[in-house]
């Protein structure tokens, strides 16, 4: 696995170790190479001096045998013997010279010497030409002492350094004719033997004469001209390198230490590049958990709302192409609290994997909240899906979950939008989903719901209703109803159920349905509960032996004064608290079970009775009758509308029935609105009902009147035939 940021830290160092050992190298060579060229041009400067002194020493020797009176005279004498006595054998016998010659001033050899004995003669060497050359020489030279001139010729044998000199009288220098004086030549052979002496004398072994400068640069070498400036060799030796035998000496203990630093930078590069990359990888797990649900795996809210500000998503919705859809679970919060915080998590793992399986493989499928999911869907095929997509996972609820021994029925509101045009932002097609969940929350018909435009006036309208409920008690605009609960076995009114009605000056009849849950979320709730207790005190005076049913929002329920203030009203009333019973939903149960618990036994206590209402549509489990003292258990009205068209629902009820049998609890059927449905009911031993078939909720009024037209038995439908009921239970499949 590789990573922008191990991959950076391994070519910077990497880099730097490279630069690092050239560096070193290139600092050594180039001192080694500084300390060649120093040596090299400090063996010139040697070389060049010991040439100057080569010649010092021949104009020397020159003068010497020159300036002198005696052999001046000898020549003009002719006096061979003192002259071979007195010069020649001065060479050859001390072997100062290689070579030495007296020219006639005419420029002819009239003596000549040269050692060793087998060298060649000054007569063979000396051609007309090279005396020619030597008389140039000293032409321009006055007559004086030290007025030998020196110079370079080739000859025959070889490269000769000459000394010239014109043998004069010292004192008649003054009037003599130069060109009437004959030259004394002197010369060293620039030989082999004679240059590695000289070479030694600088530490270099192969001082040479050589035709070409091999450097080819000029001046690297010192060149040798003749008389007439023609440059007829130069001086060659191999110039010393002591910087390279410093650079031998360097380069293993160098090499070591670069070798070290090398192990030891490599180390370094791969310690850090392996806390980069673990800080990286850690950095990239992080990043990914920010974005991801750790109980579920999907994404959560973050990372959702990333994707869907995203640029393919925004993209998509811009181009009317994208799809929200939103689900959230109704009253699944409570969960936890009911079978603990394990049990949640595990339905809520087992609702995410049900709900991903309907989904199509490309949508972004999220966890937004503890019960909230959503899904994203982009493309034109997914937007024609979408309706089926959310109606299935409305569906996808519909068999029960089995967690921690319990069977649960879970349902869940869905809403989805649709991007209609590129003035959609994803934000607003979230919020628009959320819209159309709500409105699904509220729907009578479990189904999801499209957003449309008129959804944004029901949430303005549920503002509106809002402000409206604040007045409508003070305006007197709430009443109270009463639907009666018939007993089974003989239809006898046993019971009144109060529901509150709303007569808005605004908006005219208002469900409680509709404006319940608005007062529920401004507190309202409070006021209209204690306005219908009150009234049904007032009301239930003349109904002798009736016990009324209250309906309590979980709202109300956690108003902690809730308890004191109902036991209050019923006293100043004077009517006995076991007159009432208060219907609850799950909602606050499932929500805070301990307080719940609490709450439930200090009214039992008080004398209320208890009655769980809308049951089978929440998380209705044993676990909460068992929990909670309910003496009644009622039914949902939904479960009733379904009695006899389909088997679950059959088994459903039944087993509800038996449920509240095992358990002691009366069992309320609500929402009977056809005689086969009151049949079923009986047959399956239901003991109470409840609906439009029997009674529609009416006026006290009405009650007080019904009451007295039943008289005594207080039966309603007394023209219904009731047969006979089988013993025992009922057979599911006589009512297929
Ligand atoms: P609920 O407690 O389940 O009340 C029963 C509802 O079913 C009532 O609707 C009733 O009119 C209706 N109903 C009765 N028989 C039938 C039938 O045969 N068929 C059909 N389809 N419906 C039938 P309502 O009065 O609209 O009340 C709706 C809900 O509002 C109630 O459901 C209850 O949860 C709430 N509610 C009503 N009054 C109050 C109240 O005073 N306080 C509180 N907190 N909630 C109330
Ligand atoms: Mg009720
Ligand atoms: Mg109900």
């Amino acid at each position: 696995m590789s990573h922008p940021i191990a991959g950076r830290i391994t070519f910077n160092l990497v880099v730097g170790i490279l630069v690092t050992v050239v560096t070193v190298i290139a600092g050594i060579a180039w001192m080694a190479y500084r300390q060649n060229d120093q040596a090299a041009e400090q063996t010139r400067t040697m070389v060049m001096g010991g040439v100057d002194a080569m010649h010092t020493r021949i104009q020397g020797l020159a003068n010497d045998y020159s300036w002198w009176e005696e052999a001046y005279d000898a020549y003009q004498r002719g006096d061979e013997e003192w002259i071979g006595a007195n010069i020649g054998t001065g060479i050859v016998d001390t072997q100062i010279a290689d070579f030495l010659a007296i020219l006639s001033p005419e420029g002819e050899l009239k003596y000549g010497w040269s050692t060793p004995a087998d060298a060649p003669t000054p007569k063979s060497v000396l051609s007309p030409e090279l005396i020619g050359m030597i008389e140039d020489l000293i032409r321009s030279a006055r007559v004086e002492n030290n007025a030998a001139r020196s110079g370079y010729i080739e000859t025959a044998a070889g490269t000769l350094l000459v000394g010239v000199a014109r043998i004069a009288p010292f004192s008649k220098a003054e009037t003599v004719d130069p060109a009437s004086l004959p030259l004394l030549v002197m010369g060293f052979y620039l030989d082999k033997k004679r240059l590695s002496g000289l070479g030694q004398t600088f530490l270099i072994d192969d001082l040479r004469l050589e035709p070409e400068d091999p450097s080819h640069k000029d001046s690297e070498f010192p060149e040798i001209r003749d008389l007439y400036g023609e440059v007829i060799a130069h001086f060659v030796w191999t110039p010393p390198t002591p910087g390279f035998a410093v650079l031998r000496n360097v380069v293993a203990p160098i090499a070591g230490g670069l070798l070290v630093f090398c192990l030891i930078a490599m180390g370094t590069v791969l310690r850090a590049r392996r806390l980069a990359l673990s800080q990286a990888l850690s950095e990239r797990q992080a990043i990914e958990a920010a974005r991801t649900d750790s109980l579920t795996g999907l994404t959560n809210r973050f990372g959702f709302n990333e994707m869907i500000g995203g640029a393919a998503f925004l993209d998509a919705s811009g181009k009317g192409a994208a799809a929200i859809i939103y689900l959230d679970v109704n009253g699944f919060k409570s969960v936890n609290d009911s079978i603990g915080h394990q049990g949640g998590d595990e339905l809520v793992g087992m609702l995410a994997e049900r709900l991903a399986m309907i989904l199509p493989a490309d949508a972004c499928f999220a966890r937004v909240g503890g019960d909230e999911f959503a899904v994203a869907l982009t493309g034109r095929p997914a937007l024609e899906a979408v309706a089926g997509i959310a109606s299935a996972m409305v569906h996808a609820l519909d068999q029960p979950f089995a967690v921690a021994g319990f069977q649960f029925q879970v349902t869940a509101a869905v809403g989805y939008a649709v991007s209609d045009g590129p003035d959609v932002a994803p934000e607003e097609l979230l919020r628009r989903a959320d819209l159309a969940m709500y409105q699904a929350k509220n729907a009578a018909e479990r189904d999801a719901v499209q957003y449309h435009s008129g959804l944004e006036t029901g949430a303005l309208h549920r503002k509106r209703l809002g402000m409206a409920l604040r007045s409508a008690i003070e305006m007197n605009e709430m009443s109270v109803v009463y639907q009666p609960i018939v007993r089974v076995s003989d239809l006898t009114i046993v019971s009144v159920e109060a529901l509150v009605r709303w007569e808005s000056g605004e908006f005219g009849r208002v469900s409680p349905a509709e404006f319940i849950p608005v007062a529920e979320e401004t507190g309202a709730i409070h006021d209209i509960g204690k306005f219908v207790f009150q009234r049904a005190c007032q009301d239930m005076v003349d109904w002798t032996g009736l016990k009324i049913s209250i309906n309590v929002s979980p709202a109300q329920l956690r108003d902690p004064s809730f308890a004191n203030d109902l036991g209050a009203i019923a006293r100043r009333h004077d009517v006995v608290p076991n007159r009432f019973k208060l219907e609850l939903t799950e909602g606050l149960l499932v929500r805070n079970p301990t307080i719940a618990k609490r709450k439930l036994a200090r009214l039992k206590s008080m004398g209320f009775g208890l009655s769980l209402d809308d049951f089978g549509t929440g998380f209705s489990s044993i676990g909460y009758l068992r929990q909670f003292p309910f003496d009644w258990l009622k039914i949902d009205k939904s479960f009733i509308a379904e009695l006899g068209t389909n088997q679950t629902a059959n088994a459903l009820i039944q087993s509800m029935i038996a449920l509240g049998d095992a358990m002691d609890i009366a069992v309320v059927a609500e929402g009977i609105e056809t005689v086969e449905q009151l049949m079923l009911l009986r047959m399956l031993h239901c003991e109470y009902v409840q609906g439009f078939f029997l009674a529609k909720p009416m006026s006290a009024a009405e009650i007080t009147a019904l009451l007295a037209e039943l008289g005594e038995s207080r039966r309603i439908l007394p023209d219904l035939d009731l047969p006979d009921v089988v013993p025992g239970r009922a057979v599911l499949t006589r009512f297929g």
